[in-house]
């Protein structure tokens, strides 16, 4: 009756996982793509900034081998190089994304889609059935519209910078302005980062803020806090960014990570009458349906975790309610995120802040220690470990990091958070040491402060 039991709009991480996981099942399924495959995360997010991540990392390696008697004369970092190599492992994903789609037996379909009916299609002005739709069509840099705006950045460029700026104002304190904050400067370039409110990465907790800034700070990272800008001016060389202080900075680059809104513009959401809210999210129930009940969004589009996994994990449990007749109820209590700045934030469950909003007593454990790598290279950092703990059921509500590998460490004391650990039986797991992550097993008394 239709061409297809799904259809799916958007090659990014959430549409290529579910799609792959209704052909599984025996669906018929197309993905329409009007850009490359691989979406955001591999294309211009998670996967290229993490290359740029690593690459910036040598130079605080190369700082450090020192105290462990090597000399490393003449290093250099040629930043068009890393790029190349970068873009090069990006086809090389690519083309992995289309293997995996066509091993799996889903037609890719080139083009816009625009949605017309409950179970139509246009793909470029062709129209396409299928008993389910998928948008999941992800979202976009937000520039706000102040004079100037169109000669700034965003990490889409960002990404693919021809030259390592001298200098470059960032404007904003979420992920992507740290992220991008700890890389530049890293590499050498003069970074000030604008903030309007007081303190960076809103929503995480606040011991993490306070001590990630503090780090950022101590590396160079120059900060203006509750100003905004308000015009920006090309200038004979650079720009200037003039702030609602009044102050003006000059600089050669002006890159604006200000969150990102969906994309739903050009979908035709609208005309057919699918309900999204004033950035354009499209609004749906935990069943990832529209209320065109054949019609389901995922991800960023839906602008509620912008985070790559939740789309994969969003698309693949719709795949699984509509093709294998399993059900389930995704879990967001325990997600776990990473923010890939200097030094690095690794957190998973509550934050002090929110545990105290819901829960009548809590206990705070936490260590503040300089990693043993240091105690011979004389750097100054300090990792940061806490646990957020109920205190009326003992359960672990929220285990925060700061410091090397945080990502990976958190990712495991995820799984234990999400089986419902108690602070007893993090007590009782015997340390593996010497590591930095054993501190989390031998916290004992809690903070008084
Ligand atoms: P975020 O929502 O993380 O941060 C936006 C920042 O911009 C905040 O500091 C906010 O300030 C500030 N801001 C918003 N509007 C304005 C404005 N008009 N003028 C000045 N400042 C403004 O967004 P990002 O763009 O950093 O990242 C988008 C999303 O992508 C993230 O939320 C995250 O979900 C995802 N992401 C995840 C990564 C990871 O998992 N490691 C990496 C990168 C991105 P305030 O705090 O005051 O509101």
């Amino acid at each position: 009756m239709y061409d297809y039991d799904l259809l799916t709009i958007g090659a990014g991480s959430g549409g290529v996982a579910g799609s792959r996981r209704a052909a599984e099942y025996g669906a018929r399924v197309a993905i329409v793509e009007a850009g490359r495959v691989g979406g955001t995360c591999v294309l211009r997010g998670c996967v290229p900034k993490k290359l740029l991540v690593y690459g910036a990392r040598f130079r605080d390696e190369i700082e450090d081998a020192r105290g462990f008697g090597w000399t490393i004369d003449g290093a250099r970092h040629d930043w068009g190089r890393l790029i190349e190599t970068k873009n090069r492992e990006l086809v090389r994903l690519e083309g992995i994304y289309e293997q995996m789609l066509a091993n799996s037996g889903v037609t890719v379909l080139r083009g816009r889609g625009r949605v017309t009916g409950p179970h139509e299609v246009e793909v470029d002005g062709r129209t396409v059935t299928a008993e389910n739709i998928l948008i999941a069509t992800g979202s976009h840099p937000y520039l706000p519209k102040i004079p100037g705006i169109e000669h700034v950045i965003t990490s889409d460029e960002a990404l693919d910078l021809p030259a390592l700026p001298g200098r470059i104002v960032i404007i904003g304190g979420g992920y992507i302005a740290t992220e991008f904050a700890s890389i530049l400067s890293t590499l050498g370039a003069a970074t000030t980062l604008v903030l309007r409110s007081e303190q960076i990465l809103r929503g995480f907790d606040g011991d993490v803020r306070e001590a990630v800034a503090g780090e950022m700070a101590a590396r160079g990272i120059d900060f203006r806090r509750h100003v905004e800008p308000v015009r920006i001016d090309r200038l004979a060389e650079g720009f200037a960014v003039t702030l609602t202080s009044g102050e003006v900075l000059e600089t050669d680059l002006v890159m604006f990570a200000t969150g990102r809104v969906p994309n739903t513009a050009a979908l035709g959401l609208d005309a057919i009458g699918i309900h999204t809210r004033d950035n354009g999210a499209i609004v749906v129930n935990d069943r990832f349906e529209t209320h065109i009940r054949s019609i389901h969004a995922v991800g960023d589009v839906t602008d509620r975790f912008q985070l790559t996994p939740v789309a994969i994990a969003e698309a693949r449990s719709l795949a699984e309610r509509l093709y294998n007749d399993n059900g389930y109820k995704l879990r967001y209590d325990t997600l776990p995120t990473a923010v890939f700045c200097t030094p690095q934030i690794g957190t998973v469950g509550l934050t002090e802040e929110a545990a105290r909003r819901m829960y009548a007593s809590i206990r705070i454990f936490r260590a503040r220690f300089r990693p043993m790598k240091h105690t011979l290279t004389g750097r100054e950092t300090r990792i940061l470990m806490k646990l957020v703990v109920d205190a009326a059921s003992d359960r672990v509500l929220g285990a925060h990091m700061v410091g090397d590998d945080a990502a990976e460490i958190i990712q495991s004391l995820a799984v234990a958070i999400t089986c419902g650990a108690t602070k007893k039986q993090f007590d009782e797991t015997i340390a593996l040491h010497p590591s930095a992550a054993e501190e989390f097993v031998t916290m004992r008394a809690p903070a008084t402060d």
